[in-house]
């Protein structure tokens, strides 16, 4: 897995970022985080990790130490349990955009991570 050694830095590094940019965030909008009261969030700060890849829109996914993949709906959810390498099923050392498998499905709450050029190639 050397290869995703540059990788896992710089999404680890990420993952860090938007930890620290959440809490500083929702400390700018106080007890009500669901109401931004017109404070536009600055430019550099990120508190999501990305949805889709860009450019392109394509569906992106993580995966992780043990060879899984996580959709980024609960990367985003479960962001705190992402740097702990200890925790090979959570630790992600990755991200890409599925491309072209059409059966790739995250395995935490096991929805399907939509592929760019997959073909639907079933017979039904
Ligand atoms: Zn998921």
């Amino acid at each position: 897995m050397n290869q995703y050694g540059q990788m896992k830095i710089e999404i680890q590094a990420k993952i860090q970022k938007v930890i620290t940019d959440r809490k500083a965030w929702s400390q700018m909008l106080g007890d009500d985080v669901s109401n931004t009261n017109g404070i536009i969030k600055p430019y550099e700060m990120i508190t999501e990790m990305d949805y889709y890849a860009w450019p392109g829109g394509y569906s992106l996914f993580y995966f992780t130490k043990d060879g899984g993949v996580l959709c980024p709906k609960c990367v985003n959810k479960n962001l705190e349990l992402l740097s702990d390498e200890d925790d090979p099923q959570w630790y992600v050392i990755g991200c890409e955009m599925n491309e072209e498998n059409d059966d790739m499905y995250c395995e935490n709450c096991g929805e399907q991570i939509e592929s760019a050029y997959g073909e639907d190639d079933s017979d039904e």
